[in-house]
């Protein structure tokens, strides 16, 4: 049994779960959960778990604990994989799990300067065939992530919803715009932010200049977009106005795998946890998304966000704003 100290100090920890569960606004998240082979300059893995929405959930996880996954795998998936996301607060209940089939499988491989990647193979396997429900608690999640999953998937996500979230930010990159262009213009009219990569945003455009990108994606419907960059940091414009972050100077980059979902996960989670969605909380909300881009990059696949704690985050996010102060 407890002594009274731990009695008090459990009761205490009840109470501010308590408390956050009440204050903190919901997350849906929606992507890939997945297995990835890496290979960059400093060593190769074997199937490592990986997928967008892990990455954002290990992300948003330091910001909310109200968060909704939606997504699928197949009877291969770790159990132990699952329940590293039940403990950072994941709400599973949307994760189906397909009997006889395979989990997404995505490799890739980096070039000596980290920035440029080649996708070595994909195999769609069980999304082929993914219809997402989502359940009846998580329809009035108050954000929405649409992480890197198939553009029609997306949007059926968002057509389930009881009704429209405060802020509603998709991700997608190359293969899906190679592929379905169009259901990717048709989901992208009703986001209000869309998160890309500089050549991923010339591919949408078919602009060079990434200021005029920008001005061409945000007539396509988003009301924000975010332009990242990699090592060389992060623009968010909106039609009057442009900001930039730098990305935090590191001694050592490991693995980028998972940088650009792990910047939309703590950019999403500091909108919800700060329920303020003006542009000018979205510019703090870059930098926490870049804070947790820095970490990510740090060891291979999802290791270091595993590690972490909230001090660790909380003390590079200091770090961060001396490095932009003068
Ligand atoms: P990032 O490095 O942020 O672009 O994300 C890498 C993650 O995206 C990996 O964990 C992959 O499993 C996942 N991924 C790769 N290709 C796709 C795709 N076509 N659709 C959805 N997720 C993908």
């Amino acid at each position: 049994m407890f002594g009274k100290n731990e009695r008090k100090n459990n009761t205490k920890h009840e109470i501010i779960k308590y408390i956050c569960k009440k204050i903190f606004m919901s997350i849906l998240v929606v992507g890939t959960v997945a297995f990835d082979a890496i290979e960059t300059p400093f060593g190769k893995t074997d199937k490592i778990v990986g997928g967008a929405a892990t990455y954002i959930c290990l992300s948003s996880s330091f910001f909310t604990n109200k968060l909704n996954l939606v997504s699928v795998v197949g009877e291969d998936f770790p159990e132990s994989a699952i329940n590293m996301l039940k403990s950072k607060s994941v709400d599973i209940r949307g994760l189906q799990v397909k009997k006889g089939e395979k989990t997404f499988f995505w490799s890739g491989k980096y070039h000596n300067n980290m920035n440029t990647r080649d996708t070595l193979e994909t195999q769609l396997n069980v999304l082929e065939k993914f219809n997402p429900i989502v359940p009846e608690n998580f329809k009035d999640s108050e954000f929405l992530m649409l992480g890197n999953l198939m553009p029609s998937t997306q949007k059926k996500v968002l057509n389930q919803m009881n009704k429209k979230p405060k802020l509603i930010v998709l991700d997608t990159m190359n293969f899906w715009m190679d592929l379905f262009m169009d259901d990717l213009k048709k989901a992208l009219k009703d986001v209000d932010v869309l998160t890309i990569n500089d050549e991923e945003a010339r591919q949408l455009s078919e602009e060079y200049s990434l200021v005029k990108a920008a001005k061409v994606i945000l007539s396509m419907g988003p009301k924000y977009v975010i332009i990242k960059k990699g090592e060389h940091g992060a623009l968010l414009f909106n039609n009057e106005e442009v900001f930039f972050a730098p990305a935090l100077p590191l001694e050592e980059v490991f693995d980028p795998t998972g940088a650009g979902d792990s910047f939309a996960g703590g950019f999403i989670g500091y909108l919800a946890k700060t329920n303020d969605t003006s542009f000018k909380n979205m510019k703090k909300a870059v930098i926490h998304g870049s804070v947790m881009a820095s970490f990510c990059v740090e060891k291979f696949g999802t290791q270091k966000l595993t590690e972490i704690n909230q001090k660790n985050v909380d003390d590079r996010i200091n770090d961060f704003v001396k490095l932009v102060d003068f």
